[in-house]
């Protein structure tokens, strides 16, 4: 099923101008005109305010470039539905259908900056993941992100719904190296292992054991879990050749991980 595309909104251009009243020809001369941003194509305002999105990210506190880059990148207006476009750069989860929600662009840009400090990458700023799993693809947005760091993109979603819903919205990026997959995430997925990073938008009792061991030498997965106080955090879990590290980070709020394709 194809939804209609939004369009970026007409609200982000400036109100026309008012009528300016005819003046003698002795009047002062009028104010220099505004920049020309009324007649900017939606696809121009929308990368202004990406920009504006970027400039808030890094003063949260995001320092990698190369997340900066993908989230300047990624036109997150196009994942959102019609009726949200005018939020879609506020650093707010927004529903997507089915009861779910795509996560804060600061939550986005977080998890993957955490990804990119896997152990293999150390000491290079620079470096991209070679292949990755999400688990969770929801509409889709953060896989293309995902794909902007990374070498390939494996996103398994257990909605029909939203599986179908993240294909249309990506058909028009045509990302080759994202591969949309139906499944249950919680076994991850074998044919693509093993993944130099795993990153999971919903949160479970603790990291399924399949995930681990789908994970490279030298490979993180950062996800959702119980915490110790029953809340929900991030956890990193690092593997090298010694064996699994694992540390817990900030309290998040993720939806449910679920068993089953439905
Ligand atoms: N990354 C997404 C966020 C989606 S929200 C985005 O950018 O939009 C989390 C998603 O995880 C939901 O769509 C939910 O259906 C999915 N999910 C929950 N449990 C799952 C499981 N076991 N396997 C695959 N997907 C799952």
């Amino acid at each position: 099923m194809t939804r209609p595309r939004p369009t970026f909104p007409v609200r982000l251009t400036p109100a026309s101008p008012a009528p300016v009243p005819a003046r003698p020809a002795a009047a002062k001369p009028p104010m220099p005109a505004r920049p020309a941003v009324v007649s900017a194509t939606p696809a121009m305002a929308s990368e202004a305010v990406r920009a504006r999105m970027v400039q808030k990210l890094a003063a949260q506190g995001i320092a990698d470039a190369r997340v900066l880059r993908a989230m300047g990148a990624v036109e997150r207006h196009r994942f959102v539905d019609s009726a949200l476009v005018n939020q879609a750069y506020e650093d707010t989860s927004l529903p997507i259908g089915l009861g779910q929600t795509i996560s804060k662009p600061n939550v986005v840009a977080r998890m993957i900056e955490l990804l990119l400090g896997a152990p293999a990458l150390a000491g290079q700023p620079q470096g991209r993941l070679g292949r990755v799993m999400e688990i969770g693809t929801g509409c889709g947005y953060q896989a293309a992100v995902l794909s902007h760091v990374a070498g390939e993109v494996y996103s398994i979603e257990r909605l029909r719904g939203l599986h179908e819903r993240a294909r249309a919205n990506l058909r028009p990026f045509r990302l080759a190296t994202v591969h949309l997959l139906l499944g249950d995430g919680r076994l991850g997925y074998a044919k693509g292992a093993p993944y130099a990073a795993i990153i999971a938008a919903a949160g479970g009792e603790d990291v399924p054991a399949e995930w681990i061991e789908q994970l490279a030498v030298g490979g993180r997965i950062v996800a959702p879990t119980v915490s110790p106080n029953g809340g929900q955090a991030l956890v990193i879990i690092d593997k090298n050749v010694r064996g699994i590290q694992r540390r817990m980070l900030e309290a998040v709020h993720f939806v449910p991980l679920k068993s089953g394709i439905a």
